[in-house]
């Protein structure tokens, strides 16, 4: 981050730290190959995770967009959904879109399961058929100015619980959200050239390795 001294953000981790963690994408479908390249040049150790065993031992998770029910499909195999449950709940985690689904509490849309983690309500496909790809420019509380935000068949944010801090907004709904070490955003941070999104993540990794002090 270039702005420590922003006002709304708690910083993660004032320190500046040259400390690569490793951090997963979770492989099974969708657009995992982008987030690791940005989690790379955010400062990562970037590992692609398809089965349970390869989550142990990481710092953190990106949950990729794809499509959330065939996720949950494709979780049902070797008791992954399970595996994947107990690493968000204490690990950090980042959602983006489908994968935001996948840690909302409540989803909408139709009705799904869900690792039920963040305390956020969020309808699937909630933009319309028409116009709900999009490439749009908006403000953010993260440093540095608005931010390129990449929206593909996106569900929205209705509802956050009192925990949740809201990053940005589309149209007065949120679109990334943080709550403590869990990150969300229904827009693809992973297709734009701004990787402030991850080094964000990347610093909520960091700061929740930091020993206690
Ligand atoms: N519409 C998808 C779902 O409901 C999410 C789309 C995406 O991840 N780009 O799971």
């Amino acid at each position: 981050m270039n702005n420590p001294g922003a006002e709304h953000v708690p910083e993660p981790n004032p320190e500046p730290s040259n400390f690569r963690p490793r951090i997963g994408v979770l492989a099974l479908q969708g657009d995992f190959a982008a987030h690791a390249r940005a989690l790379e040049e955010a400062g990562a150790v970037a590992t692609e995770v398809r089965k349970p065993a390869e989550l142990d031992g990481l710092d953190g998770l990106i949950l990729p967009g794809g499509e959330s029910t065939t996720f949950l499909k494709f979780l049902e195999r070797d008791a992954f959904l399970e595996s994947l449950q107990r690493f968000v709940e204490q690990k950090p985690a980042f959602g983006t879109c489908a994968g935001c689904i996948l840690l909302a509490k409540h989803v909408s849309r139709p009705a799904q399961e869900s690792l039920a983690v963040m305390d956020i309500s969020v309808e699937r496909n909630a933009y319309g058929r028409q116009i709900d790809s999009a490439i749009q420019t908006g403000e953010t509380k993260l440093p540095g100015g608005p931010l390129e935000m990449v929206y593909i068949r996106a569900p929205r944010i209705v509802s956050v619980g009192p925990g949740v801090e809201v990053l940005a907004e589309r149209d007065g709904f949120p679109v990334l959200v943080r709550q403590g070490r869990l990150l969300a955003a229904t827009f693809h941070p992973e297709l734009s050239n701004d990787d402030r999104v991850h080094r964000f993540f990347v610093n909520i990794v960091r700061a929740s390795r930091a020993p206690l002090t």
